[in-house]
């Protein structure tokens, strides 16, 4: 590990120490809060562990709750925490379409317009189940993402549920399927949000991304 990696391990660590909180609910994009930090957002299949893990980063148990019902209003979930320089966004579940010319509608048309017109959004992390891979809608939102021209960051959970062999063929099957998506960021980050495990990674990352955007 480089001091580099270390320094910005720590830079995670101080940045998720503080006390986080749901700022808002976000129905409509005026209702947006002001661009006026940086933000992350973070996006998955309904149950792909997505409140799991933001529970895990900001070490609170019961901050983003489940709330992929299908059907459910599509909105955008702002966290913050006081002196923190970035918005956490949990981003609506996907993967309830029930044909593929649904999928826009399925995320929302919300979601759409706000990655293409939030200035502040630095990067989406796309969670993936460690145990199913990229599937077909993961992709579609990838090209939505594309289109969007918003950096994202594949984010493999529920990596306890398979051995290490397994999941070092699944990251490689992410990389080669991303390999010609021009936005994906080209680093695959493994956690298990249950144990703990790569959550520090990611604060780190986040850290970076902050610092990169002071
Ligand atoms: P969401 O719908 O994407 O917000 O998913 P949840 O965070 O509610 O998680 C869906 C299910 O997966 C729940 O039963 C969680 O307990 C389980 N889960 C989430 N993260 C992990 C993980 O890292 N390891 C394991 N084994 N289970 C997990």
């Amino acid at each position: 590990m480089t001091e580099l990696d270390k320094s910005m391990l720590a830079a995670g660590e101080k940045l998720f120490e503080r006390r986080w909180q749901l700022l808002k609910s976000v129905p409509a994009l005026e209702f947006l809060p002001p661009a006026s930090r940086i933000e992350v957002a973070f996006a998955g299949r309904s149950n792909v562990g997505k409140s799991s893990l933001i529970n895990a980063l900001v070490r609170q148990g019961g901050l983003a709750r489940t709330s992929n019902t299908p059907g459910r209003t599509q909105e955008l979930v702002y966290f913050e925490a006081e002196g923190a320089p970035l918005y956490l966004v949990d981003m609506p579940g996907y993967g309830f379409a029930k044909a593929p010319h649904d999928k826009v509608q399925s995320w929302g048309e919300l979601v759409t317009d706000y990655l293409r017109g939030r200035p502040t959004l630095a990067r989406v992390f796309l969670l993936i189940d460690a145990r199913h891979g990229l599937k077909p809608t993961d992709l579609q939102i990838a090209d939505i993402l594309d289109e969007a021209a918003v950096t994202y960051q594949p984010v493999l959970t529920k990596t306890d549920k398979i051995d290490p062999r397994e999941l070092a063929a699944t990251v490689q099957a992410i990389n080669e399927g991303l390999k010609t998506h021009p936005a994906a960021f080209p680093l695959v980050l493994t956690t298990a949000a249950t144990k703990g495990e790569g959550i520090a990674e990611l604060r780190a990352t986040i850290a970076a991304i902050v610092a990169e955007r002071a």
